[in-house]
């Protein structure tokens, strides 16, 4: 009888247990949020303010679980073949809302036919925290190009916007945990994409300029190049 279990079944089960503490922990927080909102607009001076501040923090909560577990699904995730485009419409319905919030276009250009391995739900989040990253860069005449194709044996995906850019500097501090530059950030997101891209065999790089804009590469193993080996 061995009781030590493998590592990787070992984080198969945080992700199922955090996945669920994720979805039973959202609704309280939507319904607490509206009590709060309530009494906030009814309230005067201090209490207002206290109310403003326990609002904020609830809102700091939902982010964290934004960031990391948005699509996570409370049983164990299976690696199958995707197809690049159909995961980007899902994507796209999601951020849609919140680029038109930030009166910023998204452009999206990708053939069907892009197939790579992996698990559906952990793509989406990692492109959703890339894509979200890029809608909170943008400012006036705001756009974000996507765009994607196959090199090589390799399915390249192009992340492209005219947001406000990072230094070099910024740029050797992503995905460090708690990095963020936001008055609000939670600074996770980046940590669970390039986790995830890891997890993929994938790779991705950073070029960006201050002022100018930002362009995220990644790289995936084709699936079909990899059948063909
Ligand atoms: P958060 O978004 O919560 O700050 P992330 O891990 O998603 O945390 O990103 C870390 C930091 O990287 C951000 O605070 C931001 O400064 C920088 N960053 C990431 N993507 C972009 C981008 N497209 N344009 C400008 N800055 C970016
Ligand atoms: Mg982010």
């Amino acid at each position: 009888f061995n009781n030590e279990l493998q590592r990787s079944e070992k984080m198969d089960i945080i992700s199922e247990l955090a996945a669920s503490v994720a979805h039973e922990v959202r609704n309280p927080l939507q319904v607490t949020r509206g009590f709060l909102q309530l009494l906030e607009q009814k309230s005067k001076d201090k209490d207002k303010e206290y109310l403003r501040l326990a609002l904020d923090e609830l809102d700091r909560a939902s982010d964290i679980i934004t960031d990391f577990l948005t699509f996570a699904k409370p049983e164990i995730q299976q690696a199958t073949t995707l197809d690049v485009l159909g995961e980007f419409r899902h994507i796209e319905g999601i951020l849609l809302p919140l680029a038109n919030y930030q009166a910023g276009r998204v452009q999206i250009d990708i053939p069907s036919g892009l197939l790579i391995i992996g698990n559906a739900s952990k793509f989406k989040q990692a492109f959703v925290n890339m894509i979200k990253n890029s809608i909170e860069a943008l400012g006036k005449d705001g756009l974000i190009r996507i765009w994607a194709y196959e090199d090589s044996g390799q399915i390249v995906i192009h992340i492209l916007d005219n947001g406000v850019g990072m230094e070099d500097e910024d740029i050797k501090h992503l995905g460090e945990p708690y990095y963020s530059n936001k008055t609000r950030g939670t600074g996770l997101g980046l940590m669970v994409t390039f986790r995830i891209i890891e997890a993929m065999n994938g790779s991705i790089t950073f070029t960006s300029e201050k002022w100018v804009g930002t362009e995220v590469i990644t790289r995936f193993p084709s699936a079909y190049h990899e059948d063909m080996i």
